[in-house]
Order: C-alpha cells, then structure tokens, then sequence
C-alpha cells in the first residue's frame, strides 16, 4: 500500500497530518518544547552500571547547560547471561542525582507495564526530582501491550523506536495504538534498519526518513546515531562515524537526539563499542551546534 495514501486515510486516524497541513505538532513536558520544529539532546548511559557514573555523567551534562539525559535501568538483552540491567534498584540515586544536577526529563526504556508503576512510585516516594520519558524499544515495537499501556497514561511521553525487522507502516501503526489508547505525546524514533547491508555498521542508518516521518505525522522526530552505528570508528579526519550520522540525522530536521556516552566506554555494560566518552563531549556539542544551525539556515534559504 503507497504509505502517501494510508497516511491520509484511516489507519493512522490520530497520528497523521492532512496533506496541505505545514503545522509543527508537539507537545511540552517538564516545560521543555518536543515539537516538530524544536531541537534537544539526551545524552547518557545506555545501562546505568553505579551511583559513580551516574553522578560522573549527570555532572558533565550539567556544565554543559544539558537538561535531559538517558539512562537504562531495564535492558532487553538477546541473550539471558548478559547483564539485564540494574532494574528498579538503581532508580532512587538516578532520579535523586537528576535532580540534583537539574536534569528534567531521562529517557528510559520500559519492558513491561508493570516498569511503568515502579517508576512513577520511586518517582513520587523522592519527590519528583525529575521526569521520565518512556521508551518503548525497538525489539518491542509491537508489543501491543506494552503500546497500550504507555498510551493508557499520560504522565510520560513516550519514546517510540522504530521496529528493526517491520516495515515503516507497521511501525506507524505501532505509534497509533499508543495514541489510541490515549496518549498523543510521542516522539518517534529512528535508530537504524537490521540488515547484513549495514555491516561494518551495527544497522543500516535510515536517517533519510526524519522528513518522512515529519511530513506524514504529527510527530517529533528523534534519531539514535549510537544504535544505528554501533561502534566509535572514525575517518581519516578523526571524526567519528557516530558524528557523521548525527549530523545526517540533524541535518535533515531531527527534533532529537539520544546518544550513549560514558565516562569509560570500555567498561559500560551493554553496548561498550559505540559509548562516546566523556572527554569527547565537548567537541560532539559543537558539532551538534553546526549541524543544527546548518539545518535552520537551510529553512530560511530565499526560494
Ligand atoms: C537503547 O536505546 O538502549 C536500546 C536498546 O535501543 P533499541 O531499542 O533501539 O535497540
Ligand atoms: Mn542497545
């Protein structure tokens, strides 16, 4: 089915914009802007490890003037050995040390509805010090459940990740579950395409589609550089693959942006080759800064 045409009619009844609509569409949380035209970064550890590197990183993003981040408490692993993530645990010093270091909103994937209960329990028993958006995975990208239930609330946004293996319509429709149960603040996520194709890359970066997702929805668009590349190569002028498709991805109109980073790449538990360090922050927001302001100009061009 042309994907033109669905958007149009009744599939995505909530989520799609009418054709001659140039509205940018969103929502605010925490009264930070995630609209259509709006910009922010969540940088942070992809697995919460310690109450050391969390402070570490939190620290860091704080000098930066950054007021969201990412951390992952609840992991889905391949494989059952690997490390699952802190879980609940972690998550009284992780929403303790955000607010203690002005961070607003943390970006962190939920694998099971019941997730959805702790966070906002632990959330409340400190005092809100800060504020979740829920990311929904992409190995969840159509766990139906779990879509009605980060949509049955409308506390927390949520964080939608493509499917890997699914194609784009099935990955909308995913979207409007969510929005049909009730929950209209969603930001989509591209994050790179499973495929042998993408090798030496960890998947096929499908960044092109920031306009896509812009121009058939209502929705934010977020990319995940991290995911999509996979490992911390660079060119021959010293920047990183991560760099170039954050750039390709912002380039194009992305509205957000969530990267791993970690104060020792090396020792982060779940996806070690493609955290940023600490050291390289710096240097990563300049770049981010250029792209974006590349992005605006290219808008304001006369035509
Ligand atoms: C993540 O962001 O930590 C993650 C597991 O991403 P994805 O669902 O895109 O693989
Ligand atoms: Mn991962």
């Amino acid at each position: 089915m042309n994907i033109i045409n669905q958007a149009t009619n009744s599939s995505w009844r909530l989520l799609a914009r009418k054709i001659a609509d140039k509205q940018a569409y969103g929502f605010t949380h925490q009264n930070i802007k995630f609209y259509q035209n709006s910009f922010n970064i969540f940088v942070g550890l992809n697995a919460v490890d310690n109450q050391q590197n969390v402070a570490q990183t939190f620290k860091i993003l704080h000098s930066f003037g950054l007021t969201c981040a990412r951390m992952g408490a609840f992991k889905p692993r391949t494989n059952p050995y690997s490390f699952q993530g802190l879980g609940a645990e972690c998550l009284p010093y992780v929403f303790e040390l955000a607010g203690n270091y002005g961070i607003k909103i943390i970006a962190m994937e939920i694998t099971h509805d019941s997730q959805l209960d702790t966070i906002s329990e632990i959330l409340h028993k400190y005092n809100n010090p800060t504020s979740v958006m829920l990311q929904v995975g992409t190995r969840n990208a159509q766990n139906f459940e779990l879509l009605k239930a980060v949509g049955a609330q409308t506390r927390f946004p949520v964080l939608y990740k493509r499917g890997y293996g699914i194609t784009m319509e099935e990955s909308l429709s995913a979207c409007e579950y969510i929005a049909h149960a009730g929950n209209h603040k969603i930001v989509f996520c591209l994050r790179g395409m499973k495929s042998q194709y993408a090798s030496p890359h960890r998947n096929l970066v499908d960044f092109a589609q920031v306009p896509v997702i812009k121009r058939l929805t209502k929705m934010p668009v977020c990319v995940d550089p991290s995911h999509a590349i996979g490992n911390n190569d660079a060119d021959l002028d010293n920047i990183p693959d991560i760099f170039h498709a954050t750039a390709q991805g912002i380039i194009a109109g992305a509205n957000m942006l969530l990267v791993d980073i970690h104060p020792q790449p090396n020792k982060s538990l779940v996806d070690a080759k493609q955290a940023i360090s600490l050291d390289n922050l710096g240097w990563y927001l300049e770049d981010i800064a250029i792209c974006r302001e590349a992005y605006e100009r290219r808008c304001n061009v006369t035509r």
